[in-house]
């Protein structure tokens, strides 16, 4: 990782000195700057080679004894010496680009993944639901969401602590990860609420995927979580022209209904969940 502290003399240096040990910056067949510094220095042994063949009697003599004089070799050698030092700079700057590679891929990851979780967060959810309903109307396919809730989880935290608490969300983030198709998008919506996205299935199969996160959650799913868990889940689908909001207030219902009629079930999305939210009105 690139450090935020302001680089001081000492740390260039130390740079340098580590790209001079580097093999990288001697290989001519992967560093193509060792071949940019070779061409950039060719010129200087070709000037002082044929001033020495040509300035005999025509430059003062101190002068031309310098084309004669073992400084001709340091002119000579000076392709080699261009090649190496640009070598050394293009390992530099090799290592640069890796830094920096790194460095927007940690940042990729914070800006898309919760970090408890490791699912994705709200925001890239937001993002994917976008992506996905141009997808969706362009190919006249459905789309469905799942909004999930753990079951009185409050409870588990005031029994077993909040980081067995943590645990639970991690590892119904694992499971829930796990039973998802690679182009579901599961991610946590917030707190213990946790949402999946389900391109090309309709209410039907995301009910399905719903009911078998639902029943192995609570038919025991993980060795790290000794005690029963369960979840409640609310499940829409995509009606041409939603907005995330609209979706998710559906599927909102679904997990309400899901809640008020015991818990650890799904419940589709129906017409009758429209209206005002009880639980909101209070
Ligand atoms: P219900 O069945 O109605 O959903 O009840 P509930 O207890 O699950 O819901 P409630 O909204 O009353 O409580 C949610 C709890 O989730 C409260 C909060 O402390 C806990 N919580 C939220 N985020 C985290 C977290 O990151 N880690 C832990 N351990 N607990 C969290
Ligand atoms: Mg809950
Ligand atoms: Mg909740």
């Amino acid at each position: 990782m690139i450090s935020s502290m302001p680089r001081t003399f000492t740390d260039e240096v130390r740079e340098f000195l580590s790209a001079c040990l580097c093999l990288h910056s001697y290989n001519l067949f992967k560093n193509p700057y060792i071949w940019f510094g070779l061409l950039w220095g060719i010129p200087i042994p070709l000037v002082t080679t044929s001033l020495a063949m040509t300035a005999k009697g025509h430059l003062a003599p101190d002068i031309s004894d310098i084309f004669q004089s073992p400084l001709q070799c340091f002119f000579l050698a000076h392709p080699l010496l261009f090649g190496a030092l640009f070598g050394i700079l293009g390992t530099i700057r090799q290592e640069k680009d890796t830094q920096i590679q790194n460095l927007v891929e940690e940042l990729r990851e914070l800006s898309t993944k919760d970090p408890l979780t490791g699912l994705a967060n709200r925001r890239h959810f937001i993002h994917t639901f976008e992506e996905e309903v141009a997808r969706t109307v362009r190919q006249n396919l459905p789309l469905s969401i799942i909004f999930l809730d753990l079951d009185f989880f409050k409870k588990i935290n005031d029994t077993h602590g909040h980081l067995r608490g943590d645990t639970v969300l991690r590892e119904v983030s694992r499971y829930m990860q796990q039973q998802c198709r690679p182009y579901d998008t599961a991610a946590r919506w917030g707190g213990e609420e946790f949402v999946i996205l389900l391109p090309a299935d309709d209410e039907t199969k995301a009910a399905a995927c719903a009911e078998r996160i639902r029943c192995g959650i609570a038919a025991g799913f993980s060795e790290e979580i000794p005690f029963p868990v369960t979840i409640s889940a609310g499940v829409a689908r995509y009606k041409a022209g939603d907005t995330l909001e609209k979706l998710t207030e559906r599927a909102d219902q679904a997990l309400y209904r899901a809640k008020q009629t015991g818990r650890n079930r799904v419940v589709l999305w129906q017409k009758q969940d429209c209206g005002p939210c009880p639980a909101k009105d209070a």
